[in-house]
């Protein structure tokens, strides 16, 4: 009877770290998936007219492009669109990757 449950147990553990496993890889995914979508995002913004609603790379947020390289909805102060752009970077996801 002891046996048992130290296997269940066992089972429940192996069963909880794939679950964490499969939610670091799911997390992983959806990072690279962000940065694609910045990345079209910003060239979007790129081509758009000066003067035309554009969304912002980062955020999302709609905003008017206001001169031609006019490409994020804030660029200043901590945490700005620009710089959290800047900051989701390939290398990042390849070290967050290693440690996972
Ligand atoms: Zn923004």
């Amino acid at each position: 009877m002891g046996d048992m449950a130290d296997e269940l147990q066992e089972a429940m553990e192996c069963r909880d770290a794939k679950k964490r496993l499969l939610q670091t890889i799911r997390e992983l995914g959806k990072n690279e998936s962000t940065q694609e979508d910045m990345h079209r995002r910003l060239a979007a913004v790129k081509s758009a007219q000066v003067g035309t609603r554009v969304k912002c790379p980062t955020c999302k947020k709609r905003f008017t492009k206001k001169t031609y390289q006019h490409t994020f909805c804030s660029r200043k102060g901590r945490n700005n669109c620009k710089d959290r752009f800047h900051n989701i970077q390939p290398h990042r996801i390849e070290r967050s990757r290693a440690y996972a």
